[in-house]
């Protein structure tokens, strides 16, 4: 993602301790108080500018939402989306999706949502991909277990590893989309990148999956 260098951005998210929680780890197994419904949360990791989480927190208002950004000069982006809309339903976490077991209780997370995340190509770099069995064992550790995992991307090398990542980790795939916008699939709501990619005719994969339950 191309940054634009934002001085005042931190400054900003200080200002707004309603809308970019801090010290959120203090609220670890108790989400659902920071929320003015008690509904299922689902996440958003690498939420970028923001346009998937607030567009589903509108659209879904039985719903709680966060969105997890590591860069501060993006999460202020999500902040001013937030701020003109005030939705009861969204939270922002500023921070590594590589420790989301700090920040949430086993079961506490019904949804993660992971969309058109860093490919980082290199052979060297594949424990920072967002597949990749470092974090899917951070989503095992926080998701419910009827939780899912839905996962988008234009990146053919990116989705036919994280098929294979998650097949050798046992999590089951639910369902497989090798086209997305020529599939029938319903409602999709597009990303920042997906509307960049697709305008340029990239095919856009997903997949759904979950966690088989551990037998008595
Ligand atoms: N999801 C958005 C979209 O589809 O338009 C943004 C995609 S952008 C390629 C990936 C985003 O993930 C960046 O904003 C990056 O800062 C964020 N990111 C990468 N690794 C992360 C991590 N470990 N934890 C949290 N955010 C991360």
């Amino acid at each position: 993602m191309r940054l634009r260098h934002k001085p005042w951005a931190q400054d900003l998210i200080d200002q707004h301790p309603k809308f970019v929680v801090p010290q959120a780890e203090q609220y670890k197994g108790m989400w659902q108080d920071k929320f003015q419904k008690q509904q299922p949360i689902f996440i958003e990791v690498g939420s970028g500018k923001g346009r998937f989480i607030t567009e589903m927190a509108k659209t879904y208002p039985e719903f709680n939402f966060i969105a997890i950004e590591l860069q501060t000069s993006v999460v202020v982006s999500i902040l001013e989306l937030q701020l003109e809309l005030n939705l009861p339903n969204l939270l922002i976490l500023h921070t590594n999706g590589r420790h989301l077991n700090q920040y949430f209780e086993h079961g506490e997370v019904n949804r993660v949502y992971l969309n058109f995340s860093d490919p980082w190509p290199k052979k060297k770099h594949a424990k920072r991909r967002l597949t990749s069995p470092e974090f899917l064992e951070q989503y095992q550790s926080i998701l419910h277990p009827e939780g899912e995992i839905h996962f988008k991307t234009d990146n053919q090398g990116l989705f036919e590893y994280s098929l294979a990542s998650m097949s050798q980790f046992g999590i089951i795939l639910k369902q497989v989309w090798l086209d997305l916008h020529q599939s029938d699939f319903e409602g999709n709501i597009e990303t920042e990148y997906e509307m960049k990619f697709s305008a340029r005719g990239q095919r856009i994969y997903r997949l759904e999956a979950y966690f088989p339950q551990k037998e008595i």
